[in-house]
């Protein structure tokens, strides 16, 4: 290992802890770098997808519930 792989949303210049295929972000508001064959997700990104796909699949809501009180 060296030199970590960067995020591949645009604009992100952070290191990416994950890597996951570009189909997988489609219907969620992270937008790779033109040219990515992968997705590449840095901490903060990957955070931001795990919550995004949450939200379109309403199933797993009543776990989080306790969140809020
Ligand atoms: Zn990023």
């Amino acid at each position: 290992m060296g030199g970590g792989e960067p995020c591949s949303v645009e604009g992100c210049s952070s290191e990416a802890i994950r890597s996951l295929s570009p189909k997988r972000l489609s219907g969620t508001s992270l937008r790779l770098k033109t040219g990515s064959r992968k997705a590449a997700l840095c901490k903060e990104h990957y955070k931001q997808f795990k919550k995004e796909t949450k939200e379109q699949r309403k199933i797993e809501r009543d776990r989080f519930r306790t969140w809020s009180k």
